[in-house]
């Protein structure tokens, strides 16, 4: 049996980008659209023949009933919905019986129309929508080619997608901007949209001028980490008092699942990375979506099937490098069993003791890990005795009533009312020392 035989993952991730990097937007933060370098001079439309070759490959691999194609870019509604039409024929002529194939599809909106919300909402796909918060918010960095703000297109097809009950999260970055106003944009997305399934992804964007190898500069559009530590505490605290159980946010359930099940189920939260790789237009295969650079192409389908280049030692380097690589400051600190160093592409800095490979946000996660200990802790506790967990905002607010009342007492005057409500004065009820 060969090395790649004998590891053969059971499933893994694919984000297949039919269109490479090419998009219709300009967002000023967008790390893909300058991969257009990486292939000079190509039409960035995969090819029906290779879009069969990866679905075949794929679903061939996975040895679980559940198979997901993740459809993303660039912009993949760019293919046009016929490209899809044939997608979903083909996986239904590769399905195994008993097979079900989940497709899920990362859009930035502006192309869906009533026709595309039907053919999502009949073919069960699970949509990921760009939107960055009110309008103020999204349109400092999602702009269009001309530099407008892309706002009302974006929530046009949000209202399409509920009007023809087609699923989707919200996909919303965190950046040096909206990190600023955590409530705004959560309250938006639950108010004013009723979103409840929100997914948050920092913005941490290295300088790359020619679009093949990161810098080591970040720009200003990242976000602050001490910013986006304000934010994740902020926006947890809303949810955990006022929303557990019907607004899901993807971050505070991954925490959630390290404290309950000791994993995570999102790779940025679990201590090796590997198990999605991404692919390109024309077939090449790179170890992730948020490294397709030169040093980490594994293949192409066309001359290697894709479950063995997931499945390859190079590979398997590539997601063990994840905690490899981190520093001695990281092995030590209490939330590692959660945090394990989050993802390696957004560790720059150094450590106080000066060893290479700490993450950006490490100031902001920590203060966020530290402030949901408590919560997390209860939670995890409430799931584990087979209670749902949206039972720790009645004591959350069992606890903060206590503590106002323990701070009324400890701040009330001997000839002040007494704060248990009995008419006497202080002094005269839990204030008398000998009572
Ligand atoms: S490099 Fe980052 S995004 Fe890629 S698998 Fe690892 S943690 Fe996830
Ligand atoms: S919180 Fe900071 S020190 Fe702790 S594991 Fe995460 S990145 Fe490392």
């Amino acid at each position: 049996m060969s090395e790649t035989a004998a590891f053969a993952l059971p499933a893994f991730h694919v984000m297949a980008k039919p269109t490479g990097a090419q998009c219709n937007l300009d967002c000023a933060y967008c790390f893909f659209l300058k991969k257009e370098s990486l292939y000079p001079g190509s039409s960035f439309r995969m090819s029906d023949e290779m879009t069969e070759r990866y679905l075949r490959q794929t679903i061939e691999a996975h040895r679980v009933p559940e198979v997901t194609i993740a459809w993303q870019g660039g912009e993949p509604t760019l293919m046009g919905l016929d490209f899809f039409r044939r997608a979903v024929m083909a996986e239904k002529k590769f399905a195994r019986p008993g097979q079900r194939i989940r497709n899920t599809l990362q859009t930035n909106g502006v192309l869906l129309d009533a026709e595309w919300c039907r053919f999502l909402h009949d073919n069960d796909f699970l949509v990921g929508l760009s939107l960055d918060g009110p309008r103020q918010l999204h349109d400092v960095y999602r702009r269009d080619k001309g530099g407008r703000g892309t706002f009302d297109k974006v929530l046009r097809a949000a209202l399409l997608m509920q009007q023809h009950q087609v699923e989707f999260n919200i996909l919303c970055t965190v950046n040096a901007v909206n990190s600023c106003h955590p409530l705004d944009v959560y309250r938006f997305f639950r108010d004013d949209l009723g979103t409840r399934y929100l997914q948050f992804i920092p913005i941490v964007e290295r300088d790359n001028p020619t679009g093949n190898v990161e810098g080591t500069r970040l720009t200003d559009r990242s976000v602050p980490p001490e910013q986006y530590g304000c934010f994740l505490i902020a926006v947890f605290d809303e949810w955990v008092r006022h929303d557990v159980g019907t607004t899901f946010v993807q971050f505070f359930d991954g925490v959630l699942m390290s404290y309950f099940r000791g994993r995570s189920s999102l790779c940025i939260l679990q201590p090796t990375c590997g198990e999605g790789v991404a692919l390109e237009h024309n077939g090449d295969v790179y170890s992730c979506d948020h490294y397709v650079e030169p040093l980490h192409l594994l293949g192409n389908i066309a001359r290697t099937p894709i479950g063995q280049l997931v499945s390859s030692a190079e590979q398997r380097t590539f997601g063990q490098a994840k905690s490899a690589t981190l520093p001695r400051y990281c092995r030590q600190c209490e939330f590692l069993f959660t945090c394990h160093g989050e993802c390696p592409k957004n560790r720059v800095l150094t450590t106080p003791d000066g060893e290479p490979g700490l993450n950006w946000l490490c100031t902001g996660l920590k203060a966020f890990f530290t402030h949901a200990d408590h919560s997390m802790r209860l939670m995890a506790e409430l799931l584990r005795s087979g209670r749902p967990a949206d039972l720790v905002m009645d004591i959350l607010a069992r606890e903060q009533d206590e503590e106002i009342r323990r701070q009324l007492f400890l701040r009330a005057g001997r000839n002040d009312p007494c704060p248990c409500g009995s008419g006497l004065k202080f002094k005269r009820c839990h204030g008398n020392r000998a009572a």
